[in-house]
């Protein structure tokens, strides 16, 4: 087989950011340490990239949601490190959970039956302090089924911690409650935007994910966090157009003079949604317009006031995240997670 050639868009994983990052967040936490949420492979930045730096700047405490997230996991850390947090939704899962060691996130009663079931062993279990998700609520800590369980890490989850909002102390006082009715080893609260709510939230874990990945749910962590993605496409094409003739699908853009424009190589397919559409790319320190409607695989660029700029040169998509956020109306968590599985 031939060699494939070098792609024309590439995802530029800023590790020393995301090393910074985690870093950063377990310093916050307090005399907590920071673990990582590493599922939907690493927000969509790729675990085989960032798990390795999370473990190697010192994280030992990974999150992922599905059972098919573990074995990309599974072979760059111990398996005790890893947490399910979907649980034990049925046997199977029972089983798998047993046979590797990775630890599931007990969810509900009923989990609680099939995990003692399938023999039981240490695991985590998340209790519903308000956001009515997953987890058992606070009136279940003392079922049969949950006394029976040997928890190692007792946690909760914040609905509005990127809101100063009362419910965030009001769930603190609800998990403090449940904390003295059932047994653990230890406590954890705090996702990314807990970790700026103050040390009273971190208690022994914090499971930040976004702000891993260069999110910023909290003014307060705006200094603190690095980007750390960098979407990056070439030019495929340059054309010149005239006054009247129009770019895209559904004509949506009109040139009123003469205009020299280019063809990226990165569409709504790799997750540049069609709400980019009036944003811009930068190149050779200038914005370049974006013109018309993102394509599956093409966005047209103005390139009238950047003539240094032409065919096989790199641009890239400003994509600072509070930023990008603004800009599409999307949200931080979506802007990474959208990612698509082209880039190089
Ligand atoms: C996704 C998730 C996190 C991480 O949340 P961020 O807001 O991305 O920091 C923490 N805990 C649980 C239970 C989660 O589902």
């Amino acid at each position: 087989m031939a060699d494939l050639p070098p792609p024309t868009l590439r995802l530029h994983i800023d590790k020393d950011a995301l090393a910074h990052n985690w870093r950063a967040l377990d310093r916050l936490s307090g005399t907590a340490r920071a673990g990582a949420a590493v599922k939907a492979d690493c927000y969509g930045l790729g675990v085989d990239t960032c798990l390795p730096v999370l473990r190697d700047a010192g994280c030992r405490d990974f999150f992922v949601a599905h059972w098919s997230e573990v074995p990309a996991v599974l072979g760059r850390v111990p398996a005790e490190q890893i947490s399910v947090l979907h649980g034990v939704g049925c046997a199977a899962e029972a089983e798998y959970a047993r046979a590797t060691g990775v630890r599931p996130v007990i969810d509900s009663v009923r989990q609680a039956q099939i995990w003692t079931e399938s023999g039981a062993g240490p695991c985590h279990l998340m209790v519903d302090t308000g956001i009515n998700r997953l987890g058992i609520s606070p009136g279940e800590a003392s079922a049969p089924a949950i006394q029976a369980l040997s928890v190692e890490v007792l946690m909760s989850h914040l609905a509005c911690a990127d809101e100063d909002s009362d419910k965030n102390p009001a769930q603190l006082g609800a998990f403090r409650e449940v904390m003295n009715k059932v047994a653990h080893r230890e406590t954890s609260l705090a996702n990314s935007a807990g970790v700026a709510l103050g040390s009273e939230f971190s208690f022994d874990l914090t499971r930040p994910g976004l702000a891993l990945y260069g999110g910023v749910p909290r003014p307060e962590l705006a200094e603190i966090i690095q980007q750390v993605a960098y979407p990056q496409t070439r030019i495929i094409q340059t054309r010149q157009i005239s006054a009247g003739e129009s770019v895209g699908y559904n004509a949506t853009f009109t040139a009123t003079s003469q205009m020299r424009i280019g063809v990226v190589s990165l569409g709504y397919a790799d997750g540049i949604l069609r709400s980019w559409g009036g944003a811009h790319f930068e190149g050779d320190g200038k914005r370049l317009p974006i013109l018309g409607k993102v394509s599956m695989d093409m966005i047209v660029l103005d390139l009238t006031d950047a003539s240094d700029i032409g065919e096989e040169d790199w641009v890239s998509l400003p994509y600072h995240l509070p930023d990008a956020a603004q800009q599409t109306s999307l949200s931080q968590y979506e802007l990474l997670t959208v990612l698509g599985r082209r880039f190089g």
